[in-house]
């Protein structure tokens, strides 16, 4: 399942260079988003969730609307893999 970041998110940065999929982003004003496409839940990388690890204020929660199994998780982390190679 995808991680989100809610409304408790305090910008502090952290979760930015933590995300080994680059799937963390802020805009002008501050607010951090997680593209449900690039996140693999860390799946092929840690074995927890690097910005549910370093966030101080537990903002990063999982997305219901994003649901997957750790199967999937794994196929999104080998095709991401694929397309940074080619
Ligand atoms: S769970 Fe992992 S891949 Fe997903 S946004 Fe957080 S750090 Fe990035
Ligand atoms: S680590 Fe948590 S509080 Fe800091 S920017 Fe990321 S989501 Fe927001």
């Amino acid at each position: 399942m995808a991680l989100l970041i809610n409304d408790l998110c305090i910008a502090c940065d952290v979760c930015l260079a933590a995300c080994p999929n680059k799937a963390i982003t802020k805009d002008d004003d501050d607010v951090f988003t997680i593209d449900a496409d690039l996140c693999t839940e860390c799946v092929g990388h840690h074995a927890v969730s690097q910005c549910v690890k370093v966030c101080p204020v537990r903002a990063c929660v999982a997305d219901p609307a994003h649901a997957e199994s750790k199967d999937e998780l794994q196929k999104k982390y080998e095709d991401l893999k694929a397309r940074k190679a080619a």
